[in-house]
């Protein structure tokens, strides 16, 4: 049996603007115990920062929204640290969604509620590159955007989590690759590191002038991860049956008002165009096929990934702000604790 205190933090309320510690309650607890088989009981040492915690504070999305009160939402690298079910034993590493808290106490005879980590897998790509992140850009460019070699891709938060490997998968496939980023330092990332075409500091500069000259010819795919200005900047250079894969929409997250109307949707139809979302969830069956390629692509030294590592679990809000504010240099983690 642990002994000890369990740290939580839990939704006190639905966020109407820009994502606040105010949303949240700190609460401290003993730390569960193993009631009955088929149980784990996992110290959470990784958490994933993402931004569709907001929605899942917000509203119901793709999956319930979190209840006022409960534990916040959030997927985790943990250690077992003692187990009744037999596929798992003390030591083993797993990932799910073991919430905002030191411990978590998980059925894992429930399907889905435990991946086991495979040996050797970095417990930050899991999370990162070779988890969520990598898996939505290679499905939403390849298969939503339908990525032909040689063409001109765009990609909006390009130096983050999704959008740099989205960029770099397009890079592999020998396409000219234009990134959106904020400030300078993500746009000379995005070319020396990342290897993309060029860059566009979209806070800097204006975006639809600087799309026209880098893309002369039209854009054949748009990985838009914002949405608002950005998104209808890119459809009025659409180019001819040219594909925009909708994955996020950072620039809405917060917003209290819609933050665009659409200027440019006409475009569509005029160049045939199509417009497409996508949750990578969707895609759970072809998960293998995808950690196969970008880790082969990784190991080869053909994507390079970041990852921006904050620590202690009384963090995390002011981690998860920071998707929103931009400070996040590439995968936003949280260590909650050491291995
Ligand atoms: P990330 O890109 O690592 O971090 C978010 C980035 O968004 C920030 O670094 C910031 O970069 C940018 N940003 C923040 N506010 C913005 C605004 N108002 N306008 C423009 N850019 C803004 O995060 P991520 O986890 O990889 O997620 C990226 C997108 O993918 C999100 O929209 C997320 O919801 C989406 N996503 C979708 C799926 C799916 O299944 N469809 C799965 C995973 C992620 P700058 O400094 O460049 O502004």
């Amino acid at each position: 049996m642990t002994q000890g205190v369990n740290r939580q933090w839990r939704l006190a309320a639905r966020p109407t603007g820009p994502v606040d510690e105010r949303l949240f309650r700190w609460t401290e607890e003993p730390v569960p115990t193993l009631t009955t088989g088929g149980q784990l009981l996992l110290r959470n040492l990784y958490l994933s920062v993402d931004p569709t915690q907001r929605g899942w504070m917000a509203q119901d999305t793709y999956l319930p929204a979190v209840r006022i009160g409960d534990v916040m939402r959030s997927l985790a690298v943990a250690r077992v640290e003692a187990s009744t079910h037999p596929g798992f034993a003390r030591g083993d590493l797993a990932q799910g969604l073991f919430g905002w808290q030191d411990y978590a106490l998980v059925d894992a005879t429930v399907p889905g509620a435990v991946t086991k980590l495979p040996p050797g897998m970095p417990i930050t790509r899991s999370l990162s590159t070779l988890g969520l992140n990598g898996l939505t850009a290679y499905f939403g460019l390849l298969d939503v955007g339908r990525l032909v070699e040689g063409e001109t891709v765009v990609v909006s938060a390009a130096a983050g989590a999704t959008g740099s490997v989205a960029g770099q998968i397009a890079r592999i496939k020998r396409c000219r690759v234009i990134g959106i980023a904020g400030g300078a330092e993500k746009c000379a990332w995005l070319i020396r590191e990342a290897g993309f075409t060029a860059a566009i500091d979209y806070k800097s500069q204006d975006v639809r002038a600087r799309l026209r000259e880098l893309c002369p010819k039209g854009i054949d795919v748009y990985f838009d991860n914002v949405g608002g200005q950005i998104l209808d900047a890119a459809l009025a250079t659409l180019a001819f049956r040219g594909r925009v894969v909708l994955c996020g929409t950072m620039a809405g997250y917060g917003a209290t008002e819609p933050s665009c109307m659409f200027k440019n949707y006409t475009n569509l139809i005029l160049q045939r165009g199509r417009m497409e979302g996508f949750v990578v969830l969707d895609y759970v069956a072809r998960f293998g096929e995808a950690v196969k390629d970008l880790g082969a692509w990784l190991a080869a030294g053909q994507i390079k990934d970041q990852v921006d590592i904050q620590e202690g679990l009384e963090n995390a809000p002011k981690a998860l702000r920071r998707l929103f504010s931009g400070e996040n240099r590439g995968k936003q983690l949280l260590k909650v604790a050491d291995r």
